[in-house]
């Protein structure tokens, strides 16, 4: 049985080509800042984001809490979307690590102006002062959404400049968490520095879309990136000869696995409008390579439809109670795209009654 692992970007193998320039790569030790591959990977990665200098970082989590530590000073609050990958999964790291206090604001989709004022008003209060705002781009939990910008907004409102605007005006410093910022990139044509642009420092994942085995950069002003280098450190993030492998695999996906985004995009689309058309889901067309489908009443959690996919050979995420995830990448073509949905629709059915649960009632759904 063919089985194909939906559950993230990050799950790709490196191909041969890229099997190919990592063995090839000559490696000196990263911890001295000797490595050549890194080094020239960190000037193109800080000029493609129109910074002064950027930092190679194993993860994208590694990434956060340095820009925590850098923008955030003890006691003090970081104001992101409910659903930021910050929030929900590093959100004790920010306050064991730095003192930092997650504090969401908006919902899904963003937050705007009025937001932002709503909670820095209430610093009055002696509640802990937002010392950073946080931007996320594509919005993970909302399936990858596009945080519009500039020529990317449909209405000639531009809620990221604006909120840029008034974080600089209130003092407050912006980082943006651009894991998947490079599909935001090619599902909209906006460059990359013109988001770079809205935020103090950035961070890129080389692992998700891109396809490297890990690593991601850490953008910014090159005393920012000089301070980051020896939090670094002070992690034990500073893996030797390891990175330049790594960073070798990481321009060989500049190279060739950016523009191709668009194709686990369009794939996106196919595998959303597809499940749609099955009885038991309602499915937004997804902006980038996330596909988000909710199951409906009386289904009331998705999970045992998950356990019937992975079953049938298709591995995928359970977002929230009533929600899967499908991330397409990589390692799915095109030719993928129809085994995927004639397996969901064998596995599933027509009838959704077999995956009410017995003890319905018995407990209310959380999500
Ligand atoms: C995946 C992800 C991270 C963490 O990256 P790792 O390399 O897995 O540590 C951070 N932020 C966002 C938005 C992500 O999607």
């Amino acid at each position: 049985m063919r089985t194909y692992d939906l559950r993230s970007d990050t799950v790709t193998q490196p191909t041969p080509a890229m099997r190919a320039a990592m063995l090839a790569v000559a490696v000196d030790d990263d911890a001295y800042g000797d490595d050549a591959a890194v080094g020239a990977l960190e000037a193109r990665v800080a000029g493609l984001l129109g910074k002064p200098a950027a930092l190679w970082l194993p993860t994208g989590t590694m990434a956060n809490q340095i820009a925590i530590a850098l923008h955030c000073p003890r006691a003090s609050a970081i104001a992101c979307v409910p659903g930021a990958h910050v929030r929900i999964h590093e959100d004790a790291s920010a306050a064991a690590l730095w003192g930092a206090q997650l504090m969401p604001i908006g919902g899904r989709f963003g937050f705007d102006v009025d937001a932002l004022d709503a909670l820095v008003a209430e610093e009055a209060c002696g509640w802990p002062p937002i010392a950073l705002v946080w931007l996320e781009n594509t919005l993970g939990e909302a399936g990858g959404a596009v945080w519009p910008l500039g020529g990317a907004c449909p209405s000639g409102v531009d809620p990221l400049r604006a909120i840029a605007e008034r974080a600089r005006a209130l003092g407050k410093a912006i980082h943006l968490d651009g894991a998947r910022l490079w599909n935001a990139h090619v599902a909209t044509g906006v460059p990359m520095n013109e988001w770079g642009r809205v935020a103090d420092t950035v961070s890129v994942a080389l692992s998700k879309g891109l396809g490297a085995p890990a690593g991601s950069m850490l953008c910014g002003p090159a005393a920012l990136i000089d301070r980051a280098r020896r939090l670094k450190h002070a992690l034990g993030g500073a893996m030797r000869q390891a990175p330049a492998l790594l960073a070798a695999a990481a321009a060989y996906a500049l190279d060739h696995h950016v523009a191709r985004l668009a194709d686990d995009h369009r794939r996106a689309r196919s595998l959303a409008a597809a499940i749609a058309d099955l009885p038991h889901w309602e499915v937004a067309t997804p902006q980038t390579n996330l596909v988000l489908a909710r199951v409906v009443a009386p289904i009331r959690r998705a999970e045992p439809l998950c356990a019937a996919l992975r079953a049938a050979g298709i591995r995928c995420y359970p977002n929230i109670a009533r929600e899967v995830r499908f991330a397409l990448h990589l390692g799915i073509g095109d030719d993928d795209v129809a085994p995927i949905v004639e397996t969901i629709r064998s596995a599933l059915g027509t009838d959704p009654t077999r995956f009410v649960e017995a003890a319905e009632g018995a407990a209310p759904a959380t999500s």
